[in-house]
C-alpha cells in the first residue's frame, strides 16, 4: 500500500491533517484554506503532498494564534503557493511577521539566549496579509468562516467554526496531552479558564483541538480541562499561602509537586511562563498578592 498524506475528512470538505499538531482544512471553490500549518518545512511538505492527493492548490491560511509549531509551515508553503492569503488575529500577526519576539517574551524581554532559537520557539516569519476580527463571520472564497475568541493560551487565541466544525486551537487539550505537559503553557489562566467554559456553552457537531483527537463530543474532555487547570490554581494558592515565597522557588515547589524535571532552557522558559500565568490568574481572583522584599518579589495567598 503507498503512504496516503491525504487529509482526514468529517464531511466531505472540511477535515484536517493529523499530526502533533492537527492542521485544519477546508475546501472552497478557489482552493483549500488551511487553518494553521503546523510546526516546519517538513510538516508542509508533507501538507503540501496532501494537498496534491486531493488536487487542491492552497487559497488561504486562517492562523489560530502565534506559537511557532502553528505558523512554521508558512514560509515553505508560502514559497509554494505565493497567492495564498495569511489571516491572523491581531498582536498574534505581528509575532508572525516578527517571529522573533516568541524567545524575546519567553526570555523575560532580554535578548533571547541562544539556546532559545529553536525551531520549537523561533519559527520562519510570515506575512500576513489580513487581521481577523475578534469575533463574528469572515467569508473566504464561498465559504464562511467563524471566528471565536478563545484567549488565554496565547493572548489573542481564536478558533474558527465551519458548517458546526469547530477548529478549538490550544484552547483545551486531550487528558493524555495535559498529563504529558502537567502544567500545560498559557499566558493567563483566567482567561483559558473562560474559554473553555465559552465551548461548554457550545454544542457543534465536531470538535478539532490543536493537540489531541477529533471528538464529536468534547464535553468530558473540556470538564477535564476545568479540573486540571483549577488543580493546577489551588496548588499554586496553597503554596504560597503556606510557604510565601519567590516566584522561582514557587516554580520549584510545584514542578516537584507536578513531577515535573526541567532540564534544558526551553523547558525553563516554558514552564517559567505557563506558571506565571496561573500565577495572573491567581492575583486576577484576588487570591495572591506580592511585595517585594529584599529585593525580592515575594508572592503570598489570601
Ligand atoms: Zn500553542
Amino acid at each position: 500500500m503507498t503512504k496516503t498524506y491525504a487529509p482526514t475528512m468529517i464531511t466531505e470538505t472540511i477535515g484536517f491533517f493529523p499530526g502533533s499538531v492537527n492542521i485544519g482544512i477546508v475546501v472552497t471553490a478557489d482552493g483549500a484554506v488551511l487553518i494553521d500549518s503546523g510546526l516546519d518545512t517538513q510538516t508542509a511538505k508533507k501538507t503540501k503532498k496532501g494537498l496534491d492527493e486531493i488536487s487542491q492548490p492552497l487559497h488561504a491560511i486562517i492562523q489560530t494564534h502565534s506559537h511557532a509549531d502553528h505558523f512554521g509551515g508558512n514560509h515553505y508553503l508560502l514559497a509554494q503557493y505565493p497567492n495564498t492569503r495569511v489571516y491572523a488575529p491581531v498582536l498574534e500577526a505581528a509575532i508572525i511577521e516578527n517571529p522573533i519576539l516568541e524567545p524575546i517574551y519567553l526570555g523575560m524581554g532580554a535578548e533571547p539566549l541562544a539556546e532559545l532559537r529553536n525551531k520549537f520557539l523561533l519559527a520562519e516569519p510570515s506575512r500576513v496579509d489580513q487581521l481577523l476580527p475578534e469575533k463574528g463571520p469572515l467569508k473566504i472564497s464561498d465559504r464562511t468562516f467563524e471566528i471565536i475568541p478563545l484567549p488565554g493560551h496565547s493572548w489573542n487565541q481564536c478558533g474558527v467554526v465551519v458548517d458546526g466544525i469547530c477548529f478549538a486551537a490550544d484552547s483545551y487539550y486531550s487528558p493524555e496531552v495535559l498529563q504529558k505537559h502537567r502544567l500545560p503553557f498559557l499566558v493567563d489562566a483566567e482567561e483559558t479558564v473562560k474559554s473553555v467554559r465559552l465551548l461548554q456553552q457550545t454544542a457543534y457537531l465536531g470538535y478539532i483541538p490543536g493537540h489531541g483527537d477529533f471528538e464529536t463530543d468534547c464535553k468530558e474532555t473540556l470538564q477535564y480541562n476545568l479540573e486540571y487547570h483549577q488543580t493546577i490554581l489551588e496548588q499554586i494558592h496553597e503554596l504560597y499561602t503556606i510557604h510565601p515565597s519567590s516566584l522561582e522557588e514557587g516554580l520549584q515547589i510545584i514542578c516537584e509537586k507536578r513531577e515535573i524535571n526541567i532540564t534544558n532552557m526551553t523547558s525553563y522558559v516554558l514552564f517559567r511562563t505557563a506558571f506565571m500565568g496561573y500565577v495572573v490568574g491567581l492575583n486576577k481572583q484576588g487570591r495572591l498578592e506580592y511585595e517585594f522584599k529584599e529585593n525580592r518579589l515575594m508572592i503570598r495567598g489570601k
